[in-house]
Order: C-alpha cells, then sequence, then structure tokens
C-alpha cells in the first residue's frame, strides 16, 4: 500500500514513512492510494483481533504481522475493560459507544496508545530518533504523552491553549513524570497552537534539523487506527446504524467515513458541534466560514479550522490534489470554503446531517441523560446523545462516548448535583507536582524551546 498527498505535491510513500512523516512535505495529509475492502472478519473474536485485521490492509509488509499482534495487544492491554470499547444501549434505538476505558480517559488512547508504540517499533529497527511536536485543545495531548511515555526514541513537545482546558487534563499533561514529555502552555487560543505546529512543519530547516513528527490527528495512523471501533460498533448491531460523533477536527468521523467506505454497515453519520460549529454550518447551510473560536464547556471541539476536513475535500474533489491546494489556499485568505452543489450532492447528502448545542443545552442534555439512566457523560458525548436524540431516523445510532465524565467534573456536577469520581488509576492526580512553563505565541521563542530539548537534532 503506498500512500498520496491531499496536495498532490509530495512523494508516495509506504507506510513507516507516513506515520514517521505525519505531514507530508507540501502541506498536505496522507491518505492511501485506494481504499481496501474490509478483510474477512469471520475469525475476529477480540477488539485486538479486528485490530489487526483492518489494520493490516493499510500497513501491509511494512510491520511483520506478528509484530503487529504484539503491539495491538500491548496497546488495548492498557485499556481497563475486556471489550476495549464496548457497545453500552441506553434505550429502545440508541447505544453509546464507549471510548474512554483508555489510560487517559478519552477517546485518543484509542489511536494514540498503538501509535506510540508504533513510533518505538519503526525507530528502533531503523536507529532513529525524532522530536513529536503536537497541538492539543486539551484530550490530544495527554493522550499523545501517554503513547510515547519512557519511549527512548522520541521527544515529544506538546502546545496547549493556556487556561483553556480543564485541571484534569492540564495535570494529565504536566505531571507525567519522563524526561522526554514537555507540555507547553501558549499564551493563545487551540487554532494559534495548530498554527504553531504547522508552521514549525512549514519551516524545512527545522523540520529536518528537529527531525519533526506529528501525533495529531492529522497523523494518518491515528485515523487509521479508529477505524476499528466503527467496524466493531456496526457488525455488533442488527442492520445498518447511523453513527453521531462529536466532532471537532473531523478525525473521528472521517474515520467513520473510511469505514463506510470500506464495507462497514454503517448507513449514514450526524456530526455534532458546540458552539463552535463551522462544520455543522457547512454541513446544513453550505456556509464554511471560519469565525472566532468561542470557549465551551467542550474544549476538545473548540475548532474553528478541521484540519481533517481537507481529507474529505481530497475525495471530492475527485482526488485532484492541485484543486484541492488551490481551494484551502483560497479558503486561508478569505476565511470561506466554496464547493460546487454536485460535490455536496455527492459527498454530504445523504451521508452527513449535523446539529450543534451551546453550553446551555449541554448542560440540559447532560441532566436528561443521567435523570433516564442514571449514567454520567462528559460534554463533549452530551452534544453527540442530543443530536442521536433530535435527528435520529428509524436506524439504531451509535453516539460516541468520547470522553470519561471525570475529565469534566465541574461541567457534569453542574448539570447533574452528581461529581463523578476519577478511576483509581489517576485518584492521586491533583496530588502530583505539576510541570510546564508559558510562552507566548511566537514561533521563534516555541522554535527555540524545541531546539533545547530535542535529541534528535
Ligand atoms: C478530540 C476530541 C473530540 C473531537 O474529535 P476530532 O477527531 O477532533 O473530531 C471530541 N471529544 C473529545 C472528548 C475529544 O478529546
Amino acid at each position: 500500500m503506498r500512500f498520496v498527498s491531499t496536495r498532490g505535491d509530495a512523494p508516495e510513500l509506504g507506510f513507516t514513512d507516513v506515520l514517521l512523516a505525519g505531514l507530508a512535505a507540501d502541506g498536505g495529509l496522507y491518505v492511501p492510494e485506494r481504499w481496501p475492502e474490509l478483510p474477512d472478519l469471520s475469525s475476529a473474536t477480540s477488539y485486538v483481533d479486528t485490530a489487526v485485521a483492518v489494520i493490516e490492509t493499510f500497513v501491509g509488509d511494512d510491520i511483520a504481522p506478528d509484530d503487529l499482534r504484539t503491539l495491538c495487544s500491548d496497546a488495548y492491554g492498557t485499556f481497563r475493560h475486556a471489550a476495549t470499547c464496548p457497545l453500552v444501549q441506553i434505550d429502545d434505538r440508541q447505544w453509546l459507544l464507549e471510548l474512554f476505558h483508555g489510560p487517559t480517559l478519552a477517546f485518543k488512547d484509542v489511536a494514540l496508545q498503538l501509535v506510540g508504540r508504533m513510533f518505538d517499533h519503526a525507530l528502533a529497527q531503523r536507529g532513529e530518533r525524532l522530536t513529536i511536536v503536537g497541538a492539543t485543545s486539551g484530550d490530544t495531548g495527554s493522550a499523545a504523552i501517554d503513547g510515547v511515555k519512557g519511549c527512548d526514541n522520541v521527544d515529544i513537545v506538546i502546545l496547549y491553549p493556556a487556561g483553556r482546558t480543564s485541571d484534569v487534563q492540564r495535570r494529565q499533561m504536566t505531571t507525567v513524570d519522563s524526561p522526554n514529555a514537555h507540555a507547553i502552555a501558549i499564551d493563545g487560543n487551540f487554532d494559534d497552537c495548530q498554527d504553531l505546529v504547522k508552521a514549525m512543519f512549514n519551516d524545512a530547516a527545522f523540520r529536518d534539523e528537529m527531525r519533526l513528527s506529528a501525533v495529531n490527528s492529522i497523523n494518518w495512523a491515528r485515523v487509521m487506527a479508529q477505524v476499528v471501533y466503527y467496524v466493531t460498533a456496526s457488525r455488533a448491531l442488527d442492520g445498518t446504524s447511523t453513527f453521531c460523533v462529536p466532532t471537532g477536527n473531523f478525525g473521528n468521523v472521517l474515520a467513520g467515513w473510511i469505514a463506510q467506505r470500506m464495507g462497514a454497515p454503517i448507513a449514514d453519520f450526524i456530526v455534532a458541534s458546540n458552539s463552535n460549529d463551522i462544520l455543522t454550518r457547512f454541513i446544513n447551510d453550505a456556509d464554511m466560514t471560519a469565525r472566532e473560536v468561542v470557549p465551551t464547556l467542550s474544549p476538545s471541539m473548540d475548532i474553528q479550522v478541521s484540519s481533517n476536513f481537507e481529507r474529505l475535500l481530497f475525495e471530492m474533489n475527485g482526488r485532484d490534489g492541485g484543486i484541492t491546494a488551490e481551494q484551502l489556499g483560497r479558503f486561508r485568505s478569505s476565511g470561506r470554503l466554496d464547493v460546487e452543489a454536485d460535490q455536496r450532492t455527492d459527498f454530504i447528502d445523504g451521508t452527513f446531517r449535523a446539529a450543534r448545542y451551546d453550553d446551555e443545552a449541554t448542560l440540559a442534555e447532560i441532566g436528561r441523560i443521567h435523570a433516564e439512566t442514571g449514567m454520567l457523560v462528559d460534554p463533549h458525548t452530551a452534544t453527540g446523545t442530543a443530536a442521536a436524540r433530535d435527528l435520529a431516523g428509524d436506524r439504531p445510532v451509535v453516539s460516541l462516548a468520547t470522553a470519561h465524565p471525570a475529565k469534566f467534573p465541574d461541567a457534569v456536577e453542574r448539570a447533574t448535583g452528581v461529581r463523578p469520581t476519577l478511576p483509581p488509576h489517576l485518584a492521586d492526580l491533583f496530588d502530583r507536582p505539576e510541570r510546564t512553563q508559558t510562552l507566548p505565541n511566537d514561533l521563534a521563542t516555541v522554535q527555540q524551546f524545541v531546539r533545547s530539548v530535542s535529541r534528535a537534532g
């Protein structure tokens, strides 16, 4: 399997090179040269079996089959539920797909526990080192750090928006006692952090000197790992189902679209957003205009430029990287993305529906779920269950539960009067010392910091 850039101007690479590169050299995102069919899963009896079979279709010969199985069983062995990603029924036709049983309590562990191990495996084989830089609105950072902590060949620098993550999210990043892990607060919002990361990658000399790599959701391997739970969940239900996805960078819902494309029995998707509703406006009103990011109770969705949307856009453009690059250039300069009417008919209508929920509606939904089922859901998950309730048709609807409620205890308590407790392995989180510093939203300053901690340069 070879991989091509969505901007059409970077070399085609194999899986391991794509894994280690993150972003393509032309600023685009890597996608497989073609979408494979789902493999025969009749003998898959566990999450790990399905993961190995699905991931093999993308990895090919780049990872030996036995090694891939070890990587998957080690990664999903860190999950505290025997099913890894259990499907829990909450009413006559609604299910929650619980993706938060990993070490940092958010769905990003599903990808990053595996991707961190894949990095280590590939670098050890090549005798190389690299530096991961990433931006986080909260959950990616802790999941990325947990995925590579203690890794000999990787240093990781994670930028987060100062004051805009929850205390739990920040502490999960800043209390990791591993010399290769650095969580840095930036005076700015998540898009500023993401822009700094993109700028570091676009500085070719710096990128090469530091051997920069990314593990934020632009990394193909993350999207790939997320395809797996759409396959296990859709196959567990009778007939085809609707998946409802709380969305920020569009990575998670894109993984679902890929699973559907590979043949998983998925009818369509509901995209749920908070007040930062660029995707909802695009899907419902053909209006993709970037606005100011407003902070909400679901900070991991406080995003106005959804970087993974580029992968769908590439498909909408008939996989023409030149047109995609041009269109994105216009979006960057004008703040507005325009697509043709027939592209909407072919790719959006019938496949994606969308709804947005502000903080008040999110709290009301957390309260409603608790009153009706006794369950606590986090604010991200609640935007999804609200959308599932408002937009579902006759099919079963699977809402993705993207974070554990104890990651956002204040909002959950406000909505229900009940304060969710951290699971035992994180019970002493608030007693652990923090290690962090704040840097200005300035490229040169951030680059200087990365240079000072990287062992790759
Ligand atoms: C990252 C995250 C999201 C958004 O996922 P994307 O792949 O960026 O769309 C939603 N909920 C939680 C809890 C997250 O951590």
